[in-house]
């Protein structure tokens, strides 16, 4: 394979070393010009977005995807993520070799330059993915620890199936929006005293979790699991996702049955979805899985993970600019991505391309990597300053949450850009 994260690539379009998009990057997403027409999907480089449809109609992919169409007129990156591996990795080489400072193709060709490189401050990002199906899992064990103190056992903080299962449960992919949606706080049942009945009405412990999520590539025949060795096969790539969280409503429905209408109102994601290509030179060990070992088939001998650094910013409508109040990695999850994929369909349920599955709240082991305010807080006994005026529980209406993160490489960034929603205030339902 050509290499297309040779950390000396150039691009002749200039691009800042704190951008998240250099030419190592090139993350796929969706997007339609503000001044009109229908969605197209691109990749970022720099603050210009290449117009995928553009190149293929001009027959630049013909030879890396034999004459198959994957972006003119589609909205919506599923037919190109169920295209598989080859498929992706040869895109990627063109596009890098079209990109590159001395391939005169697209350099010095001004009239396919203003066709094909659009500014983004000229377009607005469109959801990039038909999201099929949505699961949320829960492998941080900085975060399942801190969740189990609080409100179990400080002494016996992790279930006893925690450390064998990847846990999870089956969100909504309805209403995962794009980053800069705005979100009504929720309605819904909660009891806030245990000696009356519940009440109805706007959540009061609104919280976000910092997460990041994979989509599916091709998927796999019902009855018929996918293997941990094949699991890298099937994922397109990475995003950060903020699975907001009704933290009072969640603790009056969770029981039986895991979270319902405390997690299905919003998740916000990022709009660029970052390949497994793209992030190879930043994998890493993850925690060390020895004590129990996982069970066989999620057994690959070695843990191994992402070096993402990820940060939470806080912005209220009286702030000029947002507060940083959460540093966390991609790199403290214990289960690996391979190894959520592979429990999720060992029961032999089928996954589809463009289902999204995201980690579960990315909590490191200091307080100031815990990525959500239910623990940054303590379940707010311990307010975060957020403005030399301004302390923060929970999230308030008018509050904007920013997730951003990124791969810092020697002299660049492979980043993911924002997750940003702010909350808006609930709307009467009654
Ligand atoms: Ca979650």
């Amino acid at each position: 394979m050509k290499s297309t994260t040779d950390p000396k690539l150039r691009s002749f379009i200039e691009v800042s070393p704190d951008s998240h998009f250099p030419i190592q990057n090139l993350p796929y997403g969706a997007f339609r010009k503000k001044s009109g027409g229908a969605a197209r999907l691109g990749i970022a480089i720099g603050d210009y977005v290449l117009d995928l449809s553009v190149l293929e109609e001009k027959g630049f992919f013909d030879k890396a995807l034999n004459g198959d169409s994957f972006f003119s007129g589609e909205i919506y990156l599923n037919k190109f993520m169920n295209a598989g591996r080859a498929a992706w990795t040869a895109v990627r080489e063109t596009v890098s070799y079209l990109l590159n400072e001395s391939t005169a193709d697209l350099r010095d060709n001004s009239e396919l330059r203003d066709t094909a490189l659009i500014p983004m401050s000229q377009i607005e990002m469109t959801i990039p993915v038909d999201i099929r199906d949505y699961t949320d899992f829960y492998s941080s064990r900085y975060h399942a620890t801190n969740v189990g103190t609080m409100f179990r056992d400080p002494n016996n903080a992790l279930l006893p199936n925690w450390l064998w299962v990847p846990v999870g449960y089956h969100g909504r992919a309805s209403s995962v929006v794009i980053s800069g949606t705005p979100i009504h706080r929720p309605n819904g049942q909660t009891r806030p005293d245990d000696n009356a009945p519940p009440v109805f009405g706007p959540c009061r412990l609104l919280d976000f979790e910092l997460e990041m999520g994979f989509f599916i590539g091709p998927g796999n025949d019902l009855g018929k699991p996918i293997r941990l060795a094949d699991a890298e096969d099937h994922i397109f790539g990475k995003v950060l996702v903020n699975d907001w969280s009704a933290r009072d409503i969640q603790k009056w429905e969770y029981q039986p049955l895991g979270p319902f209408l405390s997690k299905n109102f919003a998740t916000t994601i990022s709009p660029w979805i970052v390949t497994l290509d793209a992030l190879a030179p930043f994998s890493c060990d993850g925690p060390v899985q020895e004590d129990p070992a996982p069970l066989p088939y999620l057994d690959s001998g070695k843990n191994r993970s992402y070096d993402i650094h990820l940060e939470v910013h806080l912005q209220s409508e009286n702030m000029e600019k947002a507060t940083r109040i959460c540093q966390s990695n991609f790199k403290y999850m214990y289960w690996n991505i391979r190894q959520q994929l592979t429990h999720h369909s060992i029961s032999g349920c089928n996954i589809s391309p463009g289902d999204m599955m995201a980690s579960g709240t990315i909590s490191g082991p200091t307080p100031d990597s815990y990525g959500s305010m239910l623990e940054l807080t303590w379940r707010g006994s311990k307010p975060l300053t957020i403005a030399p005026e301004e302390t923060r529980k929970f999230i308030l209406d008018n509050d904007t949450v920013i997730l951003t993160g990124w791969c810092q490489g020697d002299g660049y960034r492979v980043g993911f850009g924002e997750a940003s929603g702010k909350i808006l205030p609930a709307r009467e339902v009654l």
